[in-house]
């Protein structure tokens, strides 16, 4: 931002934390827990003085990126690093729409994201950011690969120290797309929750800034930047019905606060509350179970057998909070199969040009079967996250079509070809 855009900024809110189990207040740091019931912290800020001070005027005429809602997030200098990170696109897609089922269909394409292709670019910049006004040299992360990438990248950017610590299994893309940013890798036998416990114990032991654990707090509001631009792009205004892949349950739980801020801080008009809607694949649901069986317990999954391995998370740390969203918003949750998965990644890439990962397969595959059963709402626009990029599950989308024999380069070949139609 340049001098006359910090101008016409309103103050930084100074936030604080507080658990969202027992609501005891937590003074703003790298902590991890509540201290009383260990329960998960969660940022606040006082939006009533936000209120009539913050305009639409005044963020159109900032730069497209995260810090455009800078004023909505839990940082409290001029930010250094996460430029051009967000403000990705919001398209509609009728002819997906039209094969699902969907009237007002639109699509977030955050598979198009800076500087690494998914929707963690956000969560990293908020994190990165925080850490270093918390004074941290060291970050890491426990990821299922796309959060691998975006630390590595924005800590490459910010002169920062990293230690990413990813299940040995994770698909080579990703492998590669962590390592080439000059990172220390570690590759850890067993599946993500081994490997999120491990960082647990990291945080602790090194006082490192681990951005989905003792900075989960700053790091889950970043997701919040998806829903402020949908709203926008909208015209200041709510879709109806919003469906989201689910890993540890963040994203969705943040959509729906992202909203409500809009409406709090007099953004946007009060309205009818989007229904959220959550997708997970069959072979690792925990989140969409619960929220079937009517249950509040999340029975974590101990061995998740999915191609989606970036929704992979058997014990998701925000899955109460995800049914909650879902179950008070008239939303819903599918889980759904392998084939359904790569047949969603085929639709979105044969009918709307976006190729997505696994997880957008998800999304596509769930909003398939909630048109079929008739539970998204008829009337207003429904938008399915796209949240990361099909060239890093390249092996997945493999069988979607046939590769045919090398030609010779003569104009009889292709007509024999095109004759065979
Ligand atoms: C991490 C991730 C999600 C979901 O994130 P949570 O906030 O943990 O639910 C969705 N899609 C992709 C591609 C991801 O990497
Ligand atoms: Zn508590």
């Amino acid at each position: 931002m340049n001098q006359a855009q910090i101008q016409t900024r309103a103050p930084m809110a100074p936030e604080m934390l507080r658990c969202r189990m027992c609501h005891t207040p937590v003074e703003s740091g790298p902590v991890h827990v509540c201290e009383e019931c260990f329960g998960p912290l969660e940022v606040v800020y006082d939006l009533d003085r936000l209120k009539g001070v913050l305009t639409r005027d005044q963020i159109a005429r900032r730069p497209t990126d995260v810090w455009r809602y800078v004023e909505l997030l839990p940082i409290r200098e001029e930010p250094t690093i996460g430029r051009g990170v967000g403000w990705t696109p919001l398209l509609p897609a009728p002819r997906l729409g039209k094969a699902l089922g969907v009237r007002d269909l639109w699509i977030k394409v955050d598979s198009s994201n800076h500087p690494t292709q998914s929707f963690k670019d956000r969560v990293v910049a908020v994190a990165l950011q925080r850490a270093i006004e918390f004074g941290m040299t060291v970050v890491g992360c426990a990821s299922t690969g796309n959060l691998a990438n975006s630390v590595a990248a924005q800590s490459a950017s910010a002169g920062l120290q990293a230690w990413i610590f990813i299940p040995e299994d994770l698909e080579a893309e990703k492998i590669v797309a962590t390592g080439v940013h000059g990172v220390r890798l570690v590759r850890v036998k067993g599946v993500y929750d081994d490997v999120n416990r491990l960082c647990a114990e990291v945080a602790d032991r090194f006082s490192w800034g681990i951005v989905n654990v003792n900075l989960r707090a700053y790091y889950s509001e970043g997701s919040k930047t998806m829903g402020f631009e949908i709203a926008e792009q909208l015209g200041w205004t709510t879709p109806a019905n919003v469906v989201a892949p689910m890993a540890g349950g963040s994203l969705i739980t943040k959509l729906r606060k992202s909203f409500k801020e809009l409406t709090t801080v007099g953004l946007i008009e009060p309205a009818t509350e989007p229904r959220f809607f959550g997708a997970q694949a069959a072979g690792c649901s925990p989140i969409t179970t619960a929220m079937q069986e009517g249950s509040d317990r999340i029975r974590p999954v101990k061995e998740p057998r999915t191609i989606a391995r970036s929704l992979a998370i058997g014990n998701p740390a925000d899955g109460t909070f995800a049914v909650e969203t879902m179950r008070e918003t008239g939303g819903w949750g599918e889980g759904v199969s392998d084939p359904e998965i790569i047949e969603g990644i085929r639709l979105l890439a044969t009918l709307e040009g976006v190729f997505t990962e696994t997880a957008g397969g998800v999304a596509v595959a769930a909003t398939k079967r909630l048109a079929a059963v008739g539970r998204l709402a008829n009337e207003g626009a429904t938008v399915l996250c796209v949240t990361g990029n099909g060239l890093k599950t390249s092996e997945a989308a493999r069988s979607t079509f046939e590769l045919s024999a090398p030609i010779d380069p003569r104009l009889s070949e292709v007509e024999r070809l095109v004759s065979a139609g």
